[in-house]
């Protein structure tokens, strides 16, 4: 039987904080040093890890530049990916944070040796309350992570794929401008009625 325990609180938090994203309500940007919010957000994940025997391997090297972002919307990114790659593992798997810089994007990648999503799947499981088919026993979820992640991607002229081999594992890249574009506010675009 497969059961779906979901966190009725945590779903209302995610919800709530996609329409935030969505809206573009809080668009201020600073700049996000990736190898310090990675440790952070691993910190925070420790005990799971430890509690399924899993390991975590970090590559993220030095000289990757830090990037103008949102940090808070950059760290939910990160525990989303985390989370799931942890999530959808089986114990004593492993886990893969990954970060380059190529010209001017940084390139994070989350891989996992886990159950993997089925190609019927994949197109969709980006979409709300979307979730996969092979999803066996009780693992709990709504669907909403990965809706959040790619609505933060998206809030940073990012891009985000998932390649996937069910019983081998996942791969998501996010692709990550250093210095995005900030769109100004429509008003902003006119001259000023008292410049001259
Ligand atoms: P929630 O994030 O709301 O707690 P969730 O994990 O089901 O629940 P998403 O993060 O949006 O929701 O993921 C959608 C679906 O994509 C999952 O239900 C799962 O089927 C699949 N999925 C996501 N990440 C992975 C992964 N690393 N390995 C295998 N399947 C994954």
């Amino acid at each position: 039987v497969h059961v779906n325990v979901i966190n009725i609180t945590s779903l209302i938090d995610d919800l709530l904080n996609l329409g935030h994203i969505e809206s573009g309500f809080d668009s201020t940007k600073e700049s996000v040093h990736l190898g310090q919010l990675v440790e952070f957000a691993i910190e925070g994940f420790r005990r799971q890890i430890d509690m399924k025997d899993m390991e975590l391997k970090v590559e993220l090297p030095a000289s990757l530049p830090s990037i103008l972002a949102n940090p808070v919307q950059i760290r939910q990114m990160v525990d989303k990916m985390l989370d799931n790659a942890i999530k959808y593992t089986p114990p004593g798997g492993s886990v893969t944070l990954r970060g380059e810089q190529e010209g001017d994007q940084v390139i994070l990648q989350v891989c996992d040796n886990g159950i993997g999503v089925p190609a019927v799947d994949l197109p969709y499981i980006f979409d709300k309350f979307y979730r996969a088919s092979n999803l066996s026993g009780n693992i709990p979820g709504a669907g909403l992570g990965l809706a959040i992640v790619k609505s933060i991607v998206e809030a940073h002229q990012g891009r985000i794929w998932v390649d996937s081999t069910p019983g081998r594992g996942t791969t998501f890249t996010v692709v990550l401008p250093i210095s995005p574009v900030t769109e100004l506010p429509a008003d902003r675009l006119l001259d000023s009625p008292d410049a001259g």
